[in-house]
């Protein structure tokens, strides 16, 4: 066999000419013993260049396709490969540590190889499915007719410590497709056939990945042995149809998770159990903030008082400041006829997220997914002189958005929704000042709001992706452009992402991350040159002639629903005195002190302060503690003693027993608390 000498490029940006055959492990060893032994994996790009071939259909990171597991790669893609697959071309190699989400996925893909195989010693009439890394850990799905009782999943997480000991190598090995489908038939592996058939080709060679005697149709990579695998738990187990489909077997879906060190695993458990605590779906049935009923159909949730209470308060709170602002606020009716949304172009980029129209006698009406449309039909109300703009429309615009029914969930993600919308029509040279106001805004707002974690994302349009978006290159670049320079001018640092960009423009998303790191866009500003096209905007210029404005759309606190979910777990439901639903608990020691209650009761509803008496024959300890379980911030109780001085005993939420206190003091202290919107009591 002739040895044919290739290049390797290396990050540092030198060249090794190696035989071909050569390791990624054999080039970091003769990099650095310490290299070699800390790398997982290689990222390699091969660099003769092949055409583009295969895309990846686009599934969402949680839920791993078959497709994305099995399917061919882009030849001239990076891709990663094991630290000993043999380097047979011209390449840029990269050695994957320890620090690289890559890598991590790497791990917790073999870990789903280390489940399956503890599974299969333990239980061996197991069929399996198959084991991708997700965002959060991995998963294995199999078949087996007995249901796992949690205590085989305890026994199945000791077996993978074992395999984990045992450090066997993961083997990357060949088989001709015919020998592996027979293979496979004949074990009853009706999964693994099903996969092979569906993603190999004739007469090609299947690969596989062995680790002691358990065996895996897979393409990789993995990391070099299961010894690797440092830190891992086995999480939970649901249940899912073969393929999505009920006429099929039900399978039993393991999910576990996996990281670099025992200590990320112990951070990301805790804060999981941080998550649990301030689920605000949860959270939301314990303090009665809202609730959902089948009658009324997922996705709409009914606010009860407290939660209604709550969102009252946020839209008073944006509403003035808008009105403060420079905005006028305006009313616009849930639904149109279907030809405003088809001039809009929402019918052709967004009808897929719409509820199917109405018909009437002679017209198709829609409830809407957007507001803009209505706010540009304001705006051509009327003529417009450069004097008038920027015009600033505002509206907590309810709106309808047709989300499938497995990604619904509390408040967060909802069918119908009110959002803190606006639109600013605005001259050209306007919009820079415009954008900034807008900022400034949104970082006011999050103050006042206790908001302190949030990113900004410049979200583009996906180039490979144009027929999704409005077709004019020049107003993308354009649109762009402004909001670059905008944000550096402002010196505020943001990431950019393709894809994301409204169909109409790009736009600065503000991302907000829950307790587990997920992020959501809540506010975002779109400057959109397309709009005012579409309609034929119009304002008349200091010379005279007519000329056409600029629309930004923006959203400043996002919709009611989901600002409320997330302040509900940014607090835990622990509210600053200023946004909680019941402010204050009145607890009268015996009933004898009625005449009293009613006085503190009269005196706190005077100064706007929202109060909930307990005067039940309870005992006081039993009333104390069950306004602190509605995580109430203040417990005033009185008998006799307060009676006499005119004063409360105050039980501060976080801090218990205050003291007494005279009424007046306590009632200019709460007061105070209030106004400042002080996360403090
Ligand atoms: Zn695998
Ligand atoms: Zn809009």
């Amino acid at each position: 066999m002739s040895t044919s000498q290739i290049s390797i490029h290396l990050p540092d940006g030198s060249v090794r000419q190696v035989s071909s055959g050569t390791t990624p492990l054999e080039v970091a060893s003769s990099i650095s013993p310490r290299l070699a032994a800390a790398s997982v994996v290689a990222r390699l790009t091969p660099l003769a260049t092949t055409p583009a071939q295969s895309p990846r259909d686009g599934a969402a990171p949680e839920e791993p396709s078959e497709s994305t597991m099995y399917a061919a790669e882009d030849a001239s893609a990076p891709r990663l490969v094991d630290l000993s697959a043999p380097l047979i071309e011209d390449a840029k190699l990269e050695l994957i540590r320890e620090n690289d989400p890559d890598a991590l996925k790497v791990v917790r893909h073999s870990a789903a190889h280390v489940l399956a195989t503890a599974v299969l010693e333990l239980f061996p009439e197991t069929r399996l499915g198959h084991g991708p890394a997700t965002e959060s850990g991995f998963f294995y799905d199999f078949y087996r007719e007995r249901p796992f009782t949690p205590e085989d999943l305890a026994a199945i997480e000791a077996k993978m410590a074992e395999v984990v000991a045992r450090d066997e190598p993961f083997i990357h090995e060949f088989a001709p497709r015919d020998k592996a489908l027979e293979a496979f038939e004949k074990d009853g592996d009706f999964m693994k056939t099903h996969f092979v058939t569906k993603f190999t080709a004739p007469g090609s060679e299947v690969s596989f990945y062995r680790n002691g005697t358990f065996v895996d149709f897979c393409r990789g990579p993995h990391v070099p042995s299961t010894g690797r695998i440092r830190a891992f738990k086995v999480m939970s187990i649901s249940g899912a149809y073969w393929l999505g489909n009920e006429k099929n077997p039900q399978l039993q879906r393991i999910y576990g998770t996996a990281f670099f060190s025992k200590k990320d695993l112990d951070d990301y458990l805790a804060r999981m159990e941080d998550a649990k605590r301030r689920d605000h779906r949860r959270l939301g049935k314990e303090l009665e903030l809202f609730t959902v009923s089948d009658e009324v159909g997922a996705g709409l949730p009914l606010w009860l008082p407290k939660g209604a209470t709550i969102r009252r308060l946020l839209e008073e709170y944006i509403l003035d400041l808008e009105r403060r602002s420079g905005y006028e606020h305006v009313h616009t009716p849930d639904l149109a006829k279907v030809d405003l949304y088809k001039r809009s172009g929402h019918w052709a980029h967004y009808k897929d997220s719409m509820f199917p129209p109405m018909k009437l006698e002679n017209e198709e009406m829609v409830l809407r997914p957007m507001n803009c449309p209505h706010h540009i039909l304001i705006y051509e109300s009327k003529m417009r002189s450069y004097r008038d703009l920027p015009v600033r429309l505002a509206e907590l615009g309810t709106m309808y958005r047709y989300e499938l029914s497995g990604a619904l969930s509390g408040l967060s993600r909802v069918r119908c929704m009110t959002l803190n919308d606006a639109h600013i029509f605005c001259m050209p040279d306007q919009i820079k000042e415009e954008f900034s106001s807008v900022m400034k805004l949104v970082e006011r707002a999050y103050r006042d709001l206790g908001i302190t974690q949030y990113s900004y994302r410049l979200s583009l349009r996906d180039p490979a992706n144009k027929e999704k978006y409005v077709d004019n290159d020049a107003m993308w670049e354009l649109g762009e452009r402004v909001l670059r320079e905008a944000m550096d001018s402002l010196g505020l640092k943001y990431k950019e992402a393709k894809g994301e960009a409204a169909f109409y423009g790009p736009k600065l998303d503000i991302q907000l991350a829950d307790v587990m790191g997920h992020e959501e866009t809540y506010s975002t500003i779109q400057v959109d040159f397309h709009l005012p096209n579409q309609f034929g905007l119009e304002y008349t210029g200091a010379d005279g002639n007519r000329h056409r404005p600029v629309m930004i759309h923006r959203g400043v606190i996002s919709t009611m629903e989901r600002m409320t979910s997330h302040l509900i777990e940014l607090y835990a439901g622990a509210f600053p005195l200023w946004l909680a639903p019941v402010q204050i608990g009145l607890v009268p020691i015996s009933e004898k002190h009625a005449a009293y209650a009613a006085k503190v009761e009269a005196a706190l509803r005077e100064a706007g302060l929202r109060i909930e008496t307990d005067a039940r024959n309870e005992k006081m300890n039993a009333k104390i503690r069950d306004f602190a379980n509605q995580k109430v911030p203040y417990i005033l109780v009185f008998g006799d003693k307060e009676e006499a001085a005119n004063a409360v005993s105050v039980r501060t939420r976080g801090k218990g027993d205050q003291g007494s206190m005279p009424l007046d003091a306590f009632l200019a202290k709460a007061g105070e608390l209030v106004a400042s919107k002080s996360a403090q009591l």
